[in-house]
């Protein structure tokens, strides 16, 4: 999507600090951290929410999972919370699929 702001971090249009890529998904610090440790892992791939996933996401989502447990490693967490927010409603901002990763501090689940 042209102007979405995820995508332009894929692309390199806008700048970001990239904790991890590979082929398929993306992780780089939020820019405003709720945490101590405030990652976003996405999927390259344009997909708007967990709503728009098709049966030939699942491995994607798994990527995804994986990359969580990697860039948790490569932060030095082993405690640590994982949200993806889902239709706006429920406080999703960015149109484009994304998982939080929080951590170094207490969380509590948020409501
Ligand atoms: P949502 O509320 O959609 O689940 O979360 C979107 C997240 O993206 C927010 O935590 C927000 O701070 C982050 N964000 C929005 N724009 C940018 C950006 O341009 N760069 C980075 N690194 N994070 C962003």
């Amino acid at each position: 999507m042209a102007d979405c702001v995820f995508d332009k971090i894929v692309s390199g249009q806008i700048p970001a600090d990239i904790v991890f890529q590979d082929d398929k998904v993306m992780a780089f610090r939020d820019i405003n951290p709720k945490a101590p440790v405030h990652i976003l892992i996405i999927p390259k791939k344009h997909v708007v929410s967990v709503n728009d996933l098709t049966e030939e996401d699942l491995p994607l989502m798994g990527r995804m999972m994986a990359a969580a447990q990697k860039v948790a490693s490569l932060q030095g967490l082993k405690a640590y919370k994982l949200v993806i927010n889902t239709g706006a409603e429920a406080g999703q901002v960015v149109m484009h699929l994304h998982m939080h990763l929080l951590g170094g501090k207490r969380l509590e689940i948020p409501v």
